[in-house]
């Protein structure tokens, strides 16, 4: 459903990725899991259009999506740092990706209806952004790529600055939208239980490669590398 073939990039003479390969079925949760450096933010901006691979292809559905824009490829980036506007309501800001996208008033608003059903925050579509809890925000930021109903969700440690528990709570609802959508999220981080936790896959990303991509029991139980053993096995 959505592949990624052969691709690589370099940044001047730094090979950032090279010789990518992976395939993503439309019902996985797939984490790519490493360590700083090693590449899995590069790849989850080039599955977004907004970095061309050096060499290789990003398909979605059979389209070759490698020469689109971000906005014509379907897909939604959810960032670690997310950013709300904060002088505009939680509806506002869900509008405005739409607004973006042209919608017309009342297909938006549906819309925002809809994605503030799944993401309980129905009752806090009047509030602006200081008035939520980090959890909430988190959750509108989560909004803001759901809105445009993705064929892919790409989320870059969008739980990274949440302290311990809520994160554990975020987890398990992040997981629950997937499974909803039917629709494939790759989500990074460097944290193996993060990944453990809610995957059904995990690329394990090391210096610009894919060191193992396999179901997250076969990462864990049989590490295919020193490396991936090493890397797993620790604990945070
Ligand atoms: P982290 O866990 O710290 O977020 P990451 O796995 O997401 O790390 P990337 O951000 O993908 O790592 O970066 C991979 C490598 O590519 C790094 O060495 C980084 O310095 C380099 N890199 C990324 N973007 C650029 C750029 N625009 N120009 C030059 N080098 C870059
Ligand atoms: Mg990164």
């Amino acid at each position: 459903y959505l592949q990624i073939k052969d691709v690589s990039k370099t940044f001047g003479t730094f090979t950032a990725l090279s010789g990518v390969d992976l395939s993503i079925e439309k019902n996985e949760f797939v984490s790519l899991l490493g360590p700083s450096g090693s590449g899995k933010s590069t790849l989850l901006r080039l599955i977004a259009g907004l970095e061309q691979p050096t060499t290789g292809q990003v398909l979605i559905d059979g389209q070759d999506v490698t020469a689109l824009p971000p906005y014509q490829r379907g897909i939604a980036m959810v960032f670690q740092d997310f950013l709300l506007f904060p002088h505009m309501t939680v509806r506002e800001n869900l509008l405005f990706p739409l607004r973006m996208l042209r919608m017309n008033r009342d297909d938006a608003e549906e819309r925002i209806d809809w994605c503030c059903r799944i993401l309980s925050l129905t009752a806090l579509k009047d509030r602006f952004p200081n008035q939520l809890s980090g959890g909430q925000q988190q959750r509108v930021a989560l909004g803001r790529g759901l809105v445009c109903r993705p064929k892919v969700l790409l989320l870059d440690e969008p739980l990274a600055n949440l302290d311990r528990e809520l994160r554990r709570d975020m987890e398990i609802e992040i997981r629950s939208y997937q499974i909803q959508l039917g629709i494939p999220f790759v989500y990074v981080t460097h944290n193996q239980e993060e990944a453990l936790s809610m995957s059904d896959k995990i690329a394990v990303v090391n210096k610009g490669g894919i060191e193992d991509f396999a179901e997250k029991s076969a990462v864990y139980d049989r590490p295919k590398t020193r490396f991936i053993a090493q890397f797993v096995g620790r604990s945070n």
